[in-house]
């Protein structure tokens, strides 16, 4: 293999894959893709009116003022405290919590060595960089609290990342295993992305192994992503699943298919052989270019939770700033429960009440945040209500992962 260089790498082979992640996108990408006929003024006009909507009423609900200085600063919370060392953990006694939404680094060029421990994780939307930390606001979509220096310091790192370099080198199981220690996660899914892009290593093949030769099965369970534009998806999957898979990533931003498209829908129909439950990234979080958005539009996964009521659909960050038009897809569809990653706390109070504690589960999206980011946000919806917590952090998952 010739060996390319950063800048080639970034247009030739990452291409735009990782770009539904970065503001702004990366050169030659964002372009208008697939079929974004049906991507409409009046969705342009609902993202921008969400966006200033949560601005303005942030810290106004029933919760109050939501705002601490980095992820250190939630020990201010009656749950976390901060360790002599300096890290966050939990005080309480929580049911064994289970992540329904995390990955390990997104090395898809060089290995990552997976056993490697830091004394600090370089969360990608790295909050505690500085002390005090960077001002951290439970209520509003997480990415609003991040500046824009600090989307494109993202960015930067992501490249840095498929190389195995950089903040990326702190994102290893080892650390992931650390850091649920601290908080009382006691089984994570860790989810691959495939890209569907020549050269780049498998990372479901290389995870399920990983996690397998070192004996974290017990609490990290691998999934598998495939590219549904890959005429071999549906086998790979099989051989995916035989491997050791215990569910299936798809991420249409990313991986630029529409949820209802037919090849997608065949993957679904070999997950459905397969007994795996598939987790969606779903709807637009406000900083992937704008003409990638069409892809994640929930109206656009709802014909495939229709026709597969026998899958299980996890709808990752809860439909994200289009919350509202997945609520009535989860309430129509038993088969789909909503993610909890990324949304404010007031989004996460408006999910539970629209669709009861059973619908909805914990995912933190590690290592983009702290884990203890999205549990402070479901402890602070259910205080008092301990049956909705341990359903939101734990039995709801337990059911959905079989
Ligand atoms: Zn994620």
């Amino acid at each position: 293999m010739r060996r390319l260089d950063r800048r080639e790498f970034q247009r030739l082979v990452l291409g735009c894959g990782l770009a539904a992640l970065v503001p702004g996108g990366l050169p030659g990408c964002g372009r208008d893709d697939g079929d974004p006929a049906d991507y409409t003024a009046e969705d342009v006009r609902l993202l921008a009116e969400q966006m200033q909507r949560e601005a303005e009423q942030a810290g106004r609900g029933r919760f109050g003022p939501l705002r601490f200085r980095g992820y250190r600063g939630l020990a201010e919370l009656p749950w976390f405290e901060l360790s002599p060392e300096g890290r966050l953990r939990t005080v309480v006694e929580l049911p064994g919590i289970i992540d329904i939404h995390t990955h390990f680094g997104m090395s898809v060029v060089l290995p990552l060595d997976q056993t490697r421990r830091s004394e600090r994780v370089e969360h990608l939307l790295d909050c505690d960089a500085t002390n005090p930390g960077c001002p951290l606001d439970l209520d509003v979509y997480v990415n609003a609290n991040f500046s824009h220096e600090a989307h494109q310091g993202l960015s930067r790192e992501l490249l840095k990342g498929a190389f195995g370099r950089g903040a990326t080198r702190t994102h290893t199981g080892a650390n992931l295993l650390a850091e649920m220690d601290d908080v009382g996660v006691a089984r994570a899914a860790v989810l691959p992305i495939e890209l569907g892009l020549p050269l780049l290593v498998s990372l479901s093949e290389r995870w399920i192994r990983t996690i397998q030769e070192q004996d974290w099965q017990d609490r990290l369970l691998p999934f598998a992503s495939v590219h549904p534009g890959d005429a071999d998806a549906p086998a790979r999957l099989r051989a995916l699943a035989a491997a050791g898979a215990r569910g299936v990533k798809l991420h249409p931003e990313m991986q630029r298919f529409h949820p209802d498209a037919p090849e997608a829908m065949a993957v679904y129909a070999e997950c459905e052989r397969l007994g795996l439950p598939v987790v969606f990234h779903t709807g637009r979080s406000g900083i992937e270019p704008e003409g990638l958005r069409h892809f994640a539009l929930p109206r656009r996964y709802q014909p495939a939770v229709a026709a597969f009521p026998g899958v299980r659909f996890v709808f990752g960050h809860g439909g994200a700033r289009d919350l509202e038009a997945a609520i009535p897809i989860a309430r129509a569809h038993r088969n789909v429960w909503l993610g909890l990653s990324s949304l404010g706390v007031s989004q996460i109070d408006r999910a539970l009440a629209a669709l009861g504690p059973d619908r909805l589960v914990f995912g933190s999206d590690w290592p983009f945040y702290h884990l203890a980011t999205t549990l402070a946000k479901i402890l602070i919806v259910t205080r008092g209500d301990d049956g909705a917590r341990d359903a939101l952090l734990r039995h709801n998952a337990d059911a959905l992962l079989g």
